[in-house]
């Protein structure tokens, strides 16, 4: 073959190569559903954390890219040989580590059709439907979450524009909330190059690291990005007398406090930060009120945890993640601002070739304006087929599960006298440790549970991990992968003491007939 005289490929390459051809798709994703199939059930037997070592994916797959086609079977055997021993099983209804990421039939078909839509929704025009299942969706889940009416695009008026959007991660919903902040803060105190280096951001000890990091993107200087001790006698909460005291004293050092991110669930140990009283202390500076609720925001679907977004009407943005624990697969983060308006500003653009009828009459959303990127998946489409096929009841059962499974594992760690529960369970996560032993310094202490996390994972039979918090090294126990059933809580539990027999060098008796 090669190119033809005249410069032109070979008729044959244009006519012999279909990549969307139906059959081959029929087959294909028909295999690959057997393969999916074919995982879910085997995949409690694989151990949840590979035992990999870094860089062993080149030896097993070619360096260079194939010329010729290869055969669906044999990048299916492929999956079978280089890429699930080195897969950390997420799915795993063994997997307890960070906070779960679930999934469902539901929205793993929601995502499949998204992609075959395929549309790049970044304006209104650009797949009308998109965007307004997106604004649908989330007033949906606003109503499921007791939101103020004030964050919902359908009440949205003149006056108050409020609304949602979907961002791929927290991170990204917590850095265009800052940049709205920043130029709200720099429009108060005159002038960007003047007043940015002034601007102050505010979080806890205990906010994601993303939120710093974040202020790095958006033009904070670090130096004025605040990290407010917490206590445990405060369960790790962000005190809202401290943070006054914090921003007061750089108001009269003649800095400008612009934002506050409040964490309702922090990563570390859920901890909650008192919306209310928060936005009240921040709204005596003007600043900017963010709440993350990444994780415990699912919770919140239950009346009986939805205390904990008490105070959210007085907050400008909030944010939350059905990836985490709503049952929507990777990736989806809810975002509602108060005034749609603050963000638009400085993310919007208007470039030539986006320019159209609707766009300019104003009476649509174009949702590029509200995020990072321009081009957008379509995924209110996973979520809002998530709400419709399970309802709100299935949706509140699948939370008060986990939380019930968590709370029985909390009673077998209590149970035991070797172990303690370090901080209150609020969700489905607990935090525990092996007690310090007569006259051990905390050092040794965290030293043996590092170890004993260590062991538990080396089995493979189940996947934790740890954090510190108030000095303590702790193990973090997240009920929550879609798969887990009591069963698998009760055998961690026994794996968990089996292991610490085997540290604390226990003669291991046999289980009594009772
Ligand atoms: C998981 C988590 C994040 C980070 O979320 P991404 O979507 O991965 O950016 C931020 N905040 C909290 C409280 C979290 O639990």
């Amino acid at each position: 073959m090669g190119i033809s005289q005249n410069g032109d490929l070979p008729l044959l390459s244009i006519h012999g190569f279909k990549p969307l051809d139906l059959d081959d798709l029929r087959e294909q994703v028909h295999q690959t559903m057997d393969f999916i199939m074919d995982y879910y059930k085997k995949v409690e037997s694989f151990p949840v954390l590979p035992s990999v070592q870094p860089g062993y994916l080149r030896h097993l797959l070619p360096a260079t890219p194939p010329a010729e086609p290869t055969t669906f079977d044999a990048i299916l055997c492929d999956l079978h040989r280089a890429i699930l021993p080195g897969l950390t099983h997420w799915a795993s209804p063994n997997f307890f580590a960070y906070f779960p990421a679930t999934l469902s039939s539901a929205a793993l078909a929601g995502d499949l059709l998204a992609s075959a839509f395929n549309p790049v929704a970044f304006t209104w025009l650009s797949s009308p439907a998109a965007t307004e299942l997106e604004s649908l969706v989330l007033d949906w889940l606003a109503h499921l979450l007791r939101l103020p009416s004030c964050f919902l695009s359908s009440s949205a008026s003149a006056a108050t524009r409020g609304g949602g959007v979907l961002h791929n991660t927290t991170s990204e919903a917590m850095l265009c909330t800052l940049v709205a902040a920043r130029d709200a803060a720099l429009r108060r105190s005159g002038g960007f190059a003047a007043a940015i280096s002034r601007l102050v951001a505010y979080g806890s000890d205990q906010t994601h690291s993303t939120f710093f990091k974040a202020c790095r993107i958006a033009g904070f200087d670090p130096a004025n990005v605040r990290s407010v001790p917490t206590r445990s006698e405060s369960d790790f909460s962000l005190e809202p007398a401290r943070l006054r005291a914090a921003m007061a004293a750089d108001a009269a050092a003649g800095l400008v406090p612009a934002y506050v991110c409040a964490t309702v669930g922090t990563t570390s140990s859920t901890a909650v930060d008192p919306v209310g009283p928060i936005s009240e202390v921040a709204a005596e500076f003007g600043a900017w009120v963010h709440v993350d609720a990444a994780y415990a925001g699912s919770a919140c679907v239950c009346p009986e945890f939805r205390q904990y977004l008490d105070g959210v009407e007085r907050a400008n943005s909030v944010s939350f993640s059905p990836h985490k624990w709503l049952l929507t697969c990777l990736d989806c983060t809810c975002l509602w601002v108060r005034d749609t308006r603050l963000l638009t500003g400085p993310l919007g653009t208007d470039p030539e070739y986006l320019k159209n009828g609707p766009s300019e009459s104003g009476s649509v959303v174009d949702l590029k304006d509200l995020q990072v990127g321009v081009g957008r998946r379509f995924r209110s489409l996973k979520l809002w087929m998530v709400i419709r096929t399970y309802g709100v009841a299935n949706l509140q059962a699948h939370i008060r599960s986990d939380v019930e499974m968590a709370r029985r594992f909390e009673g077998m760690v209590r149970s035991d006298r070797r172990f303690e529960v370090v901080v209150p369970r609020r969700f489905a996560l607990v935090c525990f440790r092996l007690m310090p032993r007569g006259g051990m310094v905390e050092a040794q202490a965290d030293k043996e549970n590092r170890r004993l996390l260590e062991m538990i994972n080396a089995s493979g039979r189940a996947y934790i991990t740890h954090t510190v918090v108030g000095r303590m090294y702790v193990l973090r126990f997240a009920v929550g992968s879609t798969l887990t059933e009591e069963r698998h809580v009760a055998s961690a539990w026994e794996l968990i003491k089996k292991k610490a027999d085997e540290l604390l060098g226990v003669e291991v008796s046999p289980v009594p007939n009772i």
